[in-house]
């Protein structure tokens, strides 16, 4: 199984992104880098071990990236959560709080039908409120959640705090 040193290594902060103060954890020198690419699906994979999973969820932008990856690597479907007006058929939308206003995420009606194991899967766990609202969306559709899984948590926010009893991976914690 790889290490995740190297991942940590490669994961650039940058200061004052997107505004003054904060510090964003940029993720893209994993992505242009193919052995850290794929040690980091490989151990996104790791849930999948030793459970029964059949659709991959990533959430809108970054999470798509891995979570599509991590669906190939398994052999089973994606399907995406996306920011409000985006996705084509009928959803089911919910909103949640930022730090200031509001945002509101959507999933289509039939991406997932009840009892189906999904794994969710985004590249970073901040305040846990973006999670939530797409752990929200799975369970009013019936998913059983088998993961949630991240490439970057920031603990100290507690965002997994916001995530229920669902089992929380999270590959570089800081
Ligand atoms: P939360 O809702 O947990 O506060 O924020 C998590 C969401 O915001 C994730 O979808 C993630 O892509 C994005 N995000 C917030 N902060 C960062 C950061 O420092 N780096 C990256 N790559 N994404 C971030």
């Amino acid at each position: 199984m790889p290490s995740p040193d190297a991942l940590r290594a490669a994961v650039r902060d940058v200061v004052d992104f997107p505004k003054p103060g904060i510090v964003f954890k940029d993720i893209t020198p994993i992505l242009a880098n193919g052995p850290l690419f794929r040690d980091a699906i490989t151990l996104l994979c790791n849930p999948a071990a030793d459970q029964r999973i059949d659709k991959i969820v990533g959430i809108d932008a970054r999470g798509f990236i891995f979570a599509a990856a991590v669906a190939d690597r398994l052999g089973v479907g994606f399907v995406p959560i996306r920011k409000k007006g985006k996705l084509p058929w009928k959803t089911r939308q919910t909103s949640y709080s930022l730090e200031y206003g509001e945002s509101v995420v959507e999933l289509h009606e039939d991406a997932v039908i009840p009892g189906e194991r999904v794994m969710l899967v985004d590249d970073l766990l901040a305040t846990g409120g973006t999670a939530a609202a797409a752990l929200q969306l799975l369970t009013e559709l019936g998913a059983e959640i088998v993961s949630v899984s991240f490439l970057i948590e920031l603990s100290f926010l507690h965002g997994r705090d916001k995530l229920g009893s669902h089992p929380i991976r999270s590959i570089l914690s800081y």
